[in-house]
């Protein structure tokens, strides 16, 4: 099993998985493919499409944290603080066709997809070891997948990690401030000014946000508060698949089939029921690496101006 260690110095967590060293590459017959379901663990969660499905989850592989009665926790020094690495880390096979990607899904074919990404974050949700739920894609090397086949993962960990906490952090003192929530307030004021909007559908937001920290960075807003994805209703999810499928067309049609990160995100578990944060939907296409002064100082360079990107886009989603 791996560990997770804090860094006394930041108090950032950090999940050592010796086991990640050896993850598969593309090579030979893929695993996620229709007909290869034999050569990956048993499945967690089936959506059956006639004899055949449409989305498997299964187990990762070659998990970061894997699932235990309870989270032990030691210290070998004064100064160090580790815990067993507990959670859980799944793998949700998108589609069973190697090269359909959710640009090139049909709205139907995502949406049974978030409905699948729903389920495993409620089923985790459910685990008293859990604090924090992230659902994610990276799609392309650079955005760090070792396989092409249209993929997306889960992961859940015993600890909020700490820029979570810091968003969160944020966000409760907004409130306390205002007595409103800071993120239904940046959707308003996004849609107030306009000059970053994507594209506005009922239910749902697209822009790119004020300080976008790479070029293209992309926010799916939902309309209405929810502090997480795991509570989102069956409409809204099919009032958000075209909004993703349509936001990630026009993304591959203005950087040329990017390599990106999508990331779903919610509040921590305990406060799921907290007035102050709202899930949301980021995508970080990978078009700049990140380099020494980004590592060092935590601060992004980017090379695009969110305005001009957003009126990119908005001939693009027409
Ligand atoms: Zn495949
Ligand atoms: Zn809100």
């Amino acid at each position: 099993m791996s560990t997770i260690r804090q860094d006394p110095t930041t108090k950032e967590w950090v999940i050592v998985a010796t086991n990640r060293a050896h993850r598969p590459r593309d090579s030979g017959t893929c695993p996620f493919c229709a007909g290869n379901e034999s050569r990956t663990d048993p499945e967690l969660l089936r959506i059956p499409d006639g004899g055949e499905w449409q989305v498997r989850v299964i187990p990762n592989g070659f998990a970061a944290l894997s699932p235990a009665d309870r989270v032990g926790r030691w210290e070998p020094g004064p100064l160090f603080r580790e815990m067993a690495g507990v959670g859980h880390h799944e793998v949700i096979i998108d589609t069973p066709v190697h090269d359909r990607t959710m640009a090139f899904m049909s709205d139907e074919e995502v949406t049974v997809l978030l409905r699948a990404f729903r389920a495993r974050h409620q089923a985790l949700r459910a685990d008293p070891n859990v604090r924090y739920i992230l659902i994610f894609k990276n799609q392309g090397e650079n955005a760090g997948t070792s396989l092409t086949h249209p993929h997306s993962q889960i992961v859940a960990t015993p600890v909020a990690p700490l820029h979570v906490r810091q968003k969160y952090r944020v966000a409760t003192g907004y409130y306390d401030d205002t007595g409103r929530c800071l993120y239904c307030d940046v959707l308003e004021a996004e849609r107030a000014a306009g000059v970053r909007l994507v594209f506005d559908s009922p239910g749902f937001t697209v822009f790119e946000p004020f300080a976008s920290q790479v070029p293209f960075e992309t926010w799916i807003m939902p309309q209405h508060h929810q502090a997480s994805f795991g509570q989102v209703s069956d409409g809204d999810i099919t009032r958000l698949a075209p909004v993703v499928r349509r936001t990630l067309r026009a993304l591959h049609e203005a950087l040329d089939d990017p390599h990106f990160n999508l990331i779903i995100h919610s509040a921590p578990v305990e406060d799921e029921d907290k007035p102050y944060y709202l899930w949301h939907v980021q995508i970080l296409p990978r078009v700049a690496t990140i380099a020494g002064f980004e590592l060092g100082s935590g601060m992004r360079v980017t090379s695009a101006s969110p305005e001009e990107s957003a009126s990119v886009l908005r001939e693009l989603v027409r």
